[in-house]
């Protein structure tokens, strides 16, 4: 039987290897949604080679182009946010979220509201919204697959397992572009530095936020909202091969380390197959020739992002996501050379500190309005802090 299955941020890096898994078994899938921002001329190529019902541009300026790339080819078109939403609600067994950012979180939700199996890539979605996203699965008997690696490896290491015997989740980390540079050095890191990482190929933003922790830190989270596990159970350690991608620790003292070559095509493909396992196109390990593993603790100083995420898990609410769109502002204005590297986790806490007296916005109910206009409070005021209209306070 084949299954219907849509792809939000089809042209993405995580897009492209869903792609790429779709498209070695064409005769398994019917392809419903494909979804892009600017890159029109893939998503139109994409669209039309995998016979896409829909395609839908997050940007109406570009759905002039996206209709001339696929005229005549009987494809529907559409552009912007209401449309992404539209395309969630058609019909879809399967749906990957890998949109980038918290613009990832209405389409999940239209997915979950018909009863889709959603394949969460966009951990923005869990970040900003946990309960939101769990509740509307359990109220439409809808199911959440964890794509982030680090989260498909506790996924995996939990089958079968009680919740009950679980003591700790550790999670790693590459440490990024910089987890070698003297600390001194990352204020005057550049853009061009921050988005190299040493071992995974990613889009440009995860990449930096890899660099900064930023990522991790919202695994963090991630992780606490997918698996219901305290704060204090969860752990983050530097492991520079990026070959274990998380660890369960049991009650009776066993670790379960997830291993697997460092290719998001195997988390993708565990969530596309599950609740089966098939063969995936990736590199099987060698371990006599890798030798070796190292972990290391993270730096406090080297990554005030951990401590950051730590607080945002302690005042709970709306915390993450005035966290994490006051990351997302910061991060575009290190990428418009507005701040530089180190400056992007003074003006999150500047954001937080700043809301975090706002007990009206922060402990606001978990509706999509509400995280839309803690979303949008944190958002001015980080641009605030940025343009130096604010100085952030400590
Ligand atoms: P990319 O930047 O490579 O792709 C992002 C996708 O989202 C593109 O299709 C892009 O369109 C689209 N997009 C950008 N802005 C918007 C918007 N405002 N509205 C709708 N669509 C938009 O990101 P990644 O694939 O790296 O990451 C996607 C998600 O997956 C993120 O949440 C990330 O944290 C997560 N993730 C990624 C991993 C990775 O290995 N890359 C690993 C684990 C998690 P276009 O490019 O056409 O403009
Ligand atoms: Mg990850």
């Amino acid at each position: 039987m084949t299954r219907r299955v849509s792809i939000f941020g089809a042209t993405g890096s995580i897009g492209c290897s869903t792609i790429d898994l779709i498209e070695r078994d064409p005769e398994a899938f019917e392809v419903v949604a494909l979804t892009g921002g600017r890159n029109v001329d893939l998503l139109a190529r994409q669209a039309k080679a995998l016979g896409a019902e829909v395609a839908v541009t997050a940007h109406e300026e570009c759905l002039a182009d996206l209709r001339e790339a696929l005229s005549g080819t009987g494809i529907e078109v559409a552009a912007g946010e209401a449309a992404l939403t539209d395309a969630a609600r058609r019909p879809a067994d399967w749906v990957m979220s890998a949109i980038v950012g918290a613009a990832g979180l209405p389409p999940g939700l239209a997915a979950l509201e018909q009863g889709a199996t959603l394949a969460l890539a966009n951990k923005e979605s869990l970040v900003t919204a946990g309960p939101l996203i769990l509740g509307t699965a359990r109220d439409h008997g809808a199911t959440v697959l964890p794509v982030d690696s680090e989260h498909s490896a506790v996924f995996q290491a939990l089958v079968g397992e009680d919740m009950a015997a679980v003591e700790r989740v550790i999670i790693t980390a590459s440490g990024g572009a910089f987890r070698d540079w003297p600390i001194d050095k990352l204020a005057s890191a550049t853009l061009e530095e921050a988005s190299s990482h040493p071992n995974w190929d990613m889009g440009q933003r995860i990449t930096i936020d890899s660099a900064s922790m930023f990522n991790k830190a919202l695994e963090l989270i991630e992780t606490r909202e997918f698996f219901g596990v305290r704060p204090d159970q969860i752990e983050v350690i530097v492991h520079p091969q990026s070959l274990i991608h998380a660890l369960v620790g049991f009650n009776d003292g066993a670790l379960m380390a997830h291993v697997g070559p460092p290719d998001m095509r195997h988390a993708i493909g565990y969530a596309l197959n599950w609740p089966e396992r098939k063969p995936l196109p990736v590199e099987r390990l060698d371990l006599a020739r890798i030798g070796q593993l190292e972990f290391r603790a993270p730096e406090d100083a080297r990554y005030p992002a951990l401590r950051l995420a730590r607080e945002v898990m302690e005042a709970g609410g709306m915390a993450g996501a005035v966290f994490n769109a006051a990351k997302e502002t910061a991060l575009d204005g290190f990428i418009a050379h507005r701040l530089g590297f180190m400056d992007m986790a003074g003006v999150v806490e500047g954001v937080l500190t700043e809301l975090s007296g706002d007990t009206g916005l922060m402990s606001a109910a978990f509706t999509l309005d509400n995280v839309r206009a803690a979303d949008h409070m944190a958002r001015i005021r980080a641009e605030e802090i940025i343009s130096g209209a604010k100085t952030p306070k400590r």
